[in-house]
């Protein structure tokens, strides 16, 4: 492929949708994508998972699902490259439910994150520390005692094995996901040696593996007003050689580039001159914009 001599146009890889935990359908998401200028858009509904929930596709719906971003694909391949994705809970210990279901249907990459930490004692499946504030804290109470340390040890401990949970994971989703609801930095300040001590062995992995992390704009959005990751850990990315894309984890089809202007400033800032974008199958570096 040929070196990029003008800016990458924007690319977004972390979108849901109505089959998810999103709203609107698929389409709309193209539709506003192309309207937008975009030249690549991923498709990434959070994947099936074996236990009861309000946010993931609905095993019975996966079919479906994956026919129609093909669908799309084709339909719209002169305008804009669609790539089929799924953003998989990597939760240890349902690799296996994964093998039997998203593994077979040949998709074109998956963003693993981690939602859950241990396993809720009152229902007996994965807790899932992101579902909220007050969720939040009840299970920090319950379950930690209020040691924030200690959910962040077992947050990291998953969070390392990213690279390798199944075959096929491309992007780090929201790598420091855990610090969500530290708002006003109720809960740590992530200055404390031993936090960047985790997020050190975390991108050790990533960085040996080749693993791309996402800058997800989605944390601006939110209470904290931090993205994800942190800018101190974006520079820490770029000393180590990690690849970094930007994704605004939408949950509707428009604004498909919220908070790309900050993203680019903050890879700038840290260091990065390029950005990781899916062309013909392939990860490939191009210009990030000024
Ligand atoms: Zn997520
Ligand atoms: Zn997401």
């Amino acid at each position: 492929m040929a070196t990029p001599t003008g800016p990458t146009l924007p690319t977004n890889y972390h979108t849901h949708s109505r089959y998810c935990d999103g709203q609107g359908e698929i389409e709309d998401y193209v539709r506003a994508a192309i309207a937008q200028g975009m030249t690549s858009l991923g498709i990434s509904s959070h994947a099936p998972v074996p236990f009861a929930n309000g946010y993931a596709l609905r095993p019975e719906k996966l079919d479906a699902y994956v026919a129609e971003v093909r669908r799309l694909q084709a339909a719209h391949a002169g305008q804009i490259a669609i790539a089929l994705g799924t953003e998989v809970d990597v939760i240890p210990g349902i690799e296996t439910y994964f093998a039997g279901t998203i593994l077979t249907k040949g998709f074109d990459y998956f963003i693993g994150s981690v939602h859950f930490v241990g396993t809720d004692p009152h229902t007996g499946d994965p807790w899932e520390f992101d579902a909220g504030p007050d969720h939040f804290a009840a299970g920090l109470n319950d379950w930690y005692e209020g040691d924030f340390r200690r959910l962040a040890e077992d947050f990291y401990a998953i969070a390392r094995t990213v690279p390798h949970f199944i075959p096929g994971i491309a992007i780090v989703g929201h790598m420091d996901r855990i610090k969500r609801f530290n708002y006003d930095n109720q809960y740590f300040s992530e200055d404390a040696p031993w936090y960047r001590e985790l997020v050190e062995g975390a991108l050790s992995a990533y960085a040996e593996a080749g693993t791309i992390v996402e800058l997800n704009t989605a944390g601006w959005r939110t209470r904290t007003g931090a993205p994800f990751p942190s800018p101190w850990i974006t520079s820490r990315c770029h000393e180590l050689g990690i690849r970094m894309t930007i994704n605004t984890d939408a949950h509707q089809p428009t604004p498909l580039q919220a908070g790309h202007p900050q993203a680019i400033a903050q890879l700038r800032a840290a260091g990065y001159r390029e950005v990781w974008v899916l062309r013909q199958g392939a990860w490939v570096a191009e210009a990030l914009p000024e």
